[in-house]
């Protein structure tokens, strides 16, 4: 028998470090004491305070991977997670407006970016300038290297035109990665990746979205009428686009994922609160089996989207393969926090079906999971493809990659 002190025990993925807890502590101060106040009015205005959005970078969420060097934390994405994860708690808007500036913008620069790039913009979005990441459009979702959005090389510069639609966090933006096809002819090899800022003569911010939840999330179309880019404002190589917005689409399902999670845990805990304090029969419904075993399988429920979160958070901070995870987490985690959201809903009753009360608000919020970053179709693609041996089997590159033979269905 081995001794039990020299064993190597691998830590619980729950576990978190003494600067993991302290993080988490932080953001979720902030987000009791700071946010939770504006959380209705922002929903029901559609906007977003402008003055939270300085406080997540005064407390250095919009820089939490980006290096101390360029203004950044020199966290890691397990802590990005985890931060996406307590806004969600509160304020689901919130927590996707961070979610997009750390595992979808700043995580494409930290990786693809050149040196001189990295300088330029990261210390922007790491202290006062929202990001946002631009590659849908009205006929390329799923399928979103059927982007017809065009870049034209115009020897020192590119001329870029079209339209971009749906893309979260344009109404407070400054820079955008914005992806438009360089050479139709070459069909998704042609995807270039631009950084555009938002003062760029023939680019527009259009009109933004009246949705169903993540109200307060800016979600705008984009609007290129012969914008100039100067070359150095290619991220990557041309024609390296697509690998580009796969590699940070399978980060960023994580985030969606951690989204979802905090949502879950959101709308648990206001019905645990709630099942505490309402009395009905003379009870407390707490004392009901019915509502004790609907809260018991909501709670099952968040802790194996957190164990599916954290493990896909966890490989990827270790540089283990994640695809398959990524999918299955954000696949799981919007199915879930749906569903718990919903509930929760029925155990606070006639009040969880009013304003007055948060859970309509996260039901509504719960929607979106499903959607953005890749439906759960596509989701269900990359996990379906993965398990039956039809991709490549995953490795660090391919992950990061994925397979030249059919990107659109990983997005
Ligand atoms: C609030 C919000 C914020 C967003 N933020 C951003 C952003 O910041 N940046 C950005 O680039 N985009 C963003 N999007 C766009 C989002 O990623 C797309 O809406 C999403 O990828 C789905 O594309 P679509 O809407 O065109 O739906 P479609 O692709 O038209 O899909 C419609 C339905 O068909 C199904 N379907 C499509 N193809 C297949 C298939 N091959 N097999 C099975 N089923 C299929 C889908 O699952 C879905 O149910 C956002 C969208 C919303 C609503």
């Amino acid at each position: 028998m081995v001794a039990a002190d020299s064993r190597s025990v691998a830590a619980p993925l729950t576990q978190l470090s003494e600067e993991e807890t302290m993080f988490q502590s932080s953001v979720r101060q902030f987000a009791r004491e700071r946010l939770a106040p504006h959380v209705r009015a922002m929903d029901e205005a559609g906007v977003f305070r402008k003055d939270l959005i300085q406080e997540f970078f005064d407390l250095g969420l919009m820089g939490i991977e980006v290096p101390e060097s360029h203004g950044g934390q020199s966290g890691s994405f397990f802590q990005s997670i985890l931060a996406i994860e307590e806004l969600a708690k509160v304020d689901p808007s919130a927590s996707v407006i961070v979610d997009v500036q750390n595992t979808l913008f700043n995580n494409a620069l930290l990786r693809w970016g050149s040196d001189a790039q990295k300088r330029r913009w990261l210390p922007r979005s790491a202290r006062d300038t929202v990001a946002a990441y631009a590659l849908s459009e009205a006929g390329s979702g799923s399928d979103a290297f059927a982007m017809a959005t065009r870049a034209f090389d115009e020897g020192s510069q590119y001329r870029l035109s079209g339209r971009k639609l749906w893309i979260t966090n344009a109404a407070e933006a400054g820079l955008f990665l914005l992806f438009a096809n360089l050479n139709p002819d070459l069909g998704y090899k042609g995807v270039t990746a631009f950084l555009i800022e938002r003062d760029t003569p023939g680019f527009r911010v259009g009109k933004k979205e009246d949705k169903l939840g993540i109200r307060a999330s800016s979600t705008c179309e984009l609007i290129l009428d012969d914008v100039r880019v100067p070359k150095e404002n290619v991220i990557g190589e041309p024609g390296r686009g697509y690998k580009i917005a796969i590699q940070t689409l399978n980060e960023g399902r994580i985030g969606i994922g951690a989204q979802m999670l905090g949502l879950a845990e959101g709308a648990l805990d206001h019905a645990l609160a709630y099942s505490r304090e309402r009395r009905q029969f003379g009870k407390l419904i707490s004392e009901f089996q019915g509502v004790q075993f609907e809260l018991a399988e909501m709670a099952v429920e968040v802790e194996a989207a957190r164990l599916m979160v954290y493990n896909a958070a966890r490989r990827r901070d270790a540089d283990l393969p994640f695809l398959t995870e990524a999918a299955m987490c954000k696949y799981f985690a919007s199915q879930i926090a749906e569903r718990v959201a919903s509930r929760a809903v029925e155990i606070l009753g006639g009040v969880g079906f009013t304003k007055d009360y948060p859970v309509e608000k996260l039901y509504r919020d719960a929607k979106i999971g499903r959607i953005y970053e890749g439906t759960s179709n596509m989701q269900r693609l990359t996990i379906a493809k993965q398990i039956l041996g039809a991709a490549p089997k995953q490795s660090r590159d391919h992950q990061r990659t994925d397979s030249n033979r059919s990107p659109a269905s990983s997005v």
